[in-house]
């Protein structure tokens, strides 16, 4: 038997069919819409960092692994195997009877629980942004701008902003974007000038995935407790210097499946996040996405800005610290 159908395998067989195989199902307590237990995947010892959510038949590890996903992804963590041999032996395990049942599984039957899935996974990016292997230099941290905005010149040396005066983002702001390893990835450029405006609002390297990045997250601690997720950078630095240094960016309104994985594997268990998206449609939409994934895992709570400026940067420090609660 050479060929796996994953999709057939993933709606067919349940994660508690596979816990139970493993003899793990039993040791799981509830909470909340998960049952949480100590993870089989690195033996560890906190009796929280394991979650599951069987409705929608997914797992996360909180603690060393870094790791969650489908049921060919526990098993290809347990038997440290691949997703292809992991198929194999969930066929073998659970389907073996199937497979000489005419048409077992009709497609309109599956299609539910896979169209939820897809949407639920969000969008993926293949590949990887590599490290830059160069730096800019003469970046000059000030010009008006950024005052303008009322972001300080701290804050710009802190998150290295510059600006360009020649190359490829000659006459725009230069953000420096560092993945989650601690690797500079790009620079984004922002214009500044109304001319450039009209060109694009950012520059980003040919081929570079925004999708494959969080924005401000290399400078957050491990095992975060609190997390405000926002779009954009120049939220991040509003928020970071209000006293709110625990921010991070999508850089846009789209919220990756990786973006998510490298979210989850900051969080305690215990985590608080709060979104913060723009008071827009693309926003909203944004908001109900993050909402629905990060909810099954930690607690998320969605801020409406309609009434306090529609953008987090928009808003002064005084109503911040009103709204940014985290119960
Ligand atoms: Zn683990």
């Amino acid at each position: 038997m050479a060929w796996i159908d994953f999709k057939r395998v993933k709606a067919l067989v349940t994660l508690e069919m596979v816990l139970n195989r493993y003899g793990l199902f039993d040791n799981l307590k509830k909470s909340g819409a998960n049952l949480v237990g100590v993870c089989p995947i690195h033996s560890g010892t906190n009796p929280k960092q394991f979650s599951v959510n069987l409705e929608k038949s997914i797992w996360h590890c909180f603690g060393d692994c870094q790791a969650g996903g489908n049921v060919l992804d526990l098993v290809a963590n347990l038997e440290n195997c691949s997703i292809f041999q992991a198929g194999q032996l969930l066929t073998e395990w659970f389907l073996s009877d199937l497979e000489d049942v005419e048409n077992p599984l009709p497609e309109k039957a599956a299609a539910p629980a896979k169209e939820n899935q897809e949407q639920a996974e969000g969008v993926e990016e293949a590949g990887e942004n590599p490290p830059l292997s160069f730096k800019l230099k003469n970046l000059s941290p000030d010009h008006p701008w950024l005052k303008e905005r009322g972001i300080a010149r701290e804050t710009a040396d802190y998150f290295g902003l510059g600006f360009c005066s020649r190359g490829l983002l000659k006459n725009r702001l230069a953000i420096p974007i560092i993945n989650s390893a601690g690797e500079l990835v790009a620079y984004a450029g922002r214009a500044v000038r109304e001319e450039d405006l009209k060109e694009e609002k950012y520059k980003l390297p040919p081929g570079f995935k925004k999708l494959l990045e969080v924005y401000n997250l290399n400078r957050q601690s491990a095992n975060l407790d609190r997390l405000i997720l926002v779009e954009s950078f120049i939220s991040v630095w509003w928020l970071h210097q209000a006293g709110f240094p625990y921010t991070v960016a999508l850089m846009g309104s789209e919220f990756g499946q990786r973006q998510e994985e490298l979210i989850l594997n900051r969080l305690d268990s215990t985590a608080r996040i709060l979104l913060m998206f723009d008071a827009d449609k693309s926003g909203a939409k944004c908001a109900s996405d993050a909402l629905s994934r990060l909810g099954r895992w930690v607690f998320v709570k969605s801020l409406d800005l309609s009434a306090v400026g529609n953008k987090p940067h928009r808003i002064p420090p005084e109503i911040l610290s009103d709204i940014i609660l985290f119960d």
